[in-house]
């Protein structure tokens, strides 16, 4: 099942450098470093074809040169020939010489002129082309200017005994360009011949074709005087003057330049969306973070995969402790761990109710938390059920109300039970004063009379004085009662607890032997005075007494009470006190303390009332004394009170 995972807590990126920033640029300046090197490539180009070009030239320049040597060769070979040939008529030298056909072809061809000299120089026969050459190949050929001329010259050797001479052939060097195929350079350049003093002899110079190259200028060696100038027609271009490569470099920046743009724009817009992205991560973190509620996402098998801040503040633990745990969860109780397991399962299973659960947990520093579960699905982004999502309200607080509320109320009702008490106590104080007088009064009078009377057994009158006695008491305490109820002011009285100690276990000692205890007294107090409201003191002492007569009659064994008082001085105060003590060997207060025994209708006992220690301590406390109650060590409690001493 594909797994797509909630939220993770968001966090800030760091702050994008300035060249992420100009990564824009890129495209651009990738397109300016092509077109650079293209240009240097281009310019690497034009070098290498100027070279090439140049040396073609001279290269051609050669070949003219070669053809044109040639040519005059080729004439010195003619002229030799003709020299070898030549014969002197007897009659007229001259008239032979020009008729020689050897003579009249090379004048046809090209010589204008030939001399024959002997040895001293003097003219022995000579001949003259009288028209002017015909041009045999060269149409373009323009000749501009004429009379530059050459000479070729061959030594004649004995003819007919006149000696050595010279045979001298002079041509123009027009002419020689007219009878000389140079057509295949006129193709490639604009072809000039220049005279030494400047000027141009013959040209193939065409207005309506001119030349692009630079011209190039070399003396032809071998005639005198003469230089070729060569320029040609298609000379290639520099790229920076090639519409072409220039239309191609800019093509190209501007393609890097709307690249780049493209891209900045798109930076732009994936920019403004990372923003907008992390602004709402920002924005769900805070509210996430803000909320009330704790969030905990589940895997289908319990794995956390996902808290909010405010579940790690509810249980302590941080979101690193808690995310990748699988149940048991840290914040479970150890002692409800099994129960919290099997309801995991069932809420895993589907089984939570939607209307939410309450469960208590525990926070890391051990205090415990109640909590409210709602539990949904959790869904990926396809709509499968991945797990589950919890969202968790602290409810401890609201617990905790609650529960004031509740103790509140129970206070109220202990009061008015109270209160109830009281008046109860009140009205049958008032009732019980009536007959315990009559009681009282019969008896004394009984005793009266049974005194006169003779022969009477003396236990008899013993048992009507014990009926005398108690009916006292029980007036007293009924009167006591009756001030308390009436809020009264009590009277205080200076008294001797050693004797109050003793007149209460008197008057209790049968009801100590009924329940087969024995009771012991360690009274040492008899020259400290008290005090004390005596009834509200002896009411204290003997509900100590009665508890511990409880606490042993239920168990088996020896029952052993023992009452004991001291005095003691307090050494922080200085302060003399008289100290009571009750001890028994009953079950004791198993760990329970006085505050809790003291609680009001607190009681373990079938016929308790719960008040009895309460309202001990309130008497012990108004007479400044303090009321303490502890597990005796080998079993049994002590019940002991102070009451501070007076010096008379
Ligand atoms: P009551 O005697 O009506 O139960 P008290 O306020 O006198 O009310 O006592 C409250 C409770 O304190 C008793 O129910 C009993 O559980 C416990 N208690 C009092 N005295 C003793 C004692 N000596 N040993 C053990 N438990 C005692």
């Amino acid at each position: 099942m594909p797994h797509s995972l909630p939220p993770q807590p968001f966090q800030p990126g760091p702050v994008e450098s300035v060249g992420k920033k100009l990564l824009w640029l890129t495209p651009g300046l990738l397109a300016v470093a092509f077109a650079v090197l293209m240009a240097a490539w281009a310019q690497v180009n034009d070098v290498q074809a100027e070279m090439a070009e140049e040396q073609t030239l001279l290269a051609d320049m050669a070949s003219v040169e070669a053809q044109l040597t040639g040519r005059r060769d080729m004439e010195m070979v003619r002229l030799r020939e003709t020299a070898a040939r030549l014969v002197v008529a007897a009659k007229d030298v001259n008239q032979g010489f020009a008729a020689m056909p050897e003579v009249v072809a090379g004048l046809d061809r090209l010589w204008n002129r030939l001399v024959w000299l002997d040895e001293d120089n003097r003219v022995i026969a000579r001949a003259e082309r009288k028209a002017p050459i015909a041009s045999s190949v060269r149409e373009d050929l323009r000749i501009q200017a004429t009379g530059q001329a050459d000479h070729l010259s061959v030594f004649v050797r004995d003819v007919n005994a006149q000696g050595n001479g010279k045979l001298l052939a002079r041509f123009e060097i027009t002419d020689l360009l007219k009878s000389t195929d140079l057509g295949w350079l006129n193709r490639r350049y604009e072809v000039e011949f220049i005279s030494e003093l400047g000027e141009v002899i013959a040209t193939t110079a065409n207005p309506s074709r001119p030349p692009q190259g630079a011209s190039r200028e070399r003396p032809l060696v071998g005639f005198k005087d003469t230089s070729l100038r060569l320029t040609p027609y298609d000379a290639s271009l520099s790229w920076t003057q090639n519409p072409k490569t220039l239309a191609l470099l800019a093509a190209l920046l501007l393609l890097g330049g709307v690249a780049s743009q493209m891209t900045r724009h798109e930076m732009q817009l994936v920019s403004r969306a990372v923003t907008e992205a992390k602004t709402e991560a920002a924005w769900r973190q805070s509210m996430e973070d803000s909320a009330l509620v704790g969030l905990r996402a589940r895997d289908a098998e319990g794995r956390v995969l996902y808290v909010n801040k405010t579940l790690c503040d509810m249980v302590g633990y941080s979101r690193d402790e808690l995310v990748g745990l699988k149940p048991p969860l840290p914040f479970w109780p150890p002692d409800a761990v099994d129960a919290m397991m099997a309801r995991n399962l069932n809420t895993l299973a589907g089984g939570a109710p939607t209307t939410g659960f309450e469960t208590r947990w525990r926070h890391k520093d051990g205090h415990s938390i109640d909590v409210m579960i709602f539990e949904a699905r959790l869904v990926n982004s396809n709509g499968h059920h991945i797990g589950w999502m919890g969202s968790i309200i602290d409810i401890s607080e609201r617990r905790r109300l609650e529960e004031r509320d509740r103790t509140h109320t129970d206070v109220l009702a202990q009061h008015a039970r109270l209160n109830d008490l009281g008046l109860l106590a009140s009205e049958l104080a008032h009732e019980l004063n009536q007959p315990l007088t009559t009681i009282l009064t019969y008896s004394a009078g009984l005793k009266i009379s049974l005194q006169s009377l003779h022969g009477i057994d003396p236990e008899d009158l013993a048992a009507m004085d014990a009926v005398n006695q108690h009916a006292r008491k029980a007036g007293d305490i009924v009167n006591w009662i009756r001030r308390q109820t009436s809020r009264t002011e009590t009277v205080r009285k200076i008294c001797d607890l050693d004797a109050i100690v003793s007149e209460v276990v008197g008057l209790r000692m049968r009801q100590i032997q009924r329940i087969h205890a024995t009771l012991e007294q360690n009274l040492s107090a008899a020259d400290s005075k008290v005090l004390v409201d005596r009834i509200g003191i002896e009411q204290v002492i003997a509900n100590l007494i009665r508890n511990a007569m409880d606490a042993v009659s239920i168990q088996d064994g020896i029952r052993t009470i023992c009452v004991s008082t001291q005095e003691y001085v307090d050494q922080k105060s200085g302060t003399a006190f008289v100290q009571v003590t009750v001890v028994d060997s009953g079950s004791g207060l198993q760990g329970r303390t006085l505050e809790t025994l003291c609680t009001t209708f607190y009681s373990t006992k079938s016929h308790g009332m719960g008040l009895g220690l309460g309202i001990c301590r309130s008497i012990i406390e108004a007479h400044g004394g303090s009321l303490t109650a502890v597990d005796m060590p080998g079993g049994g409690a002590q019940f002991s009170f102070t009451i501070p001493a007076i010096s008379l």
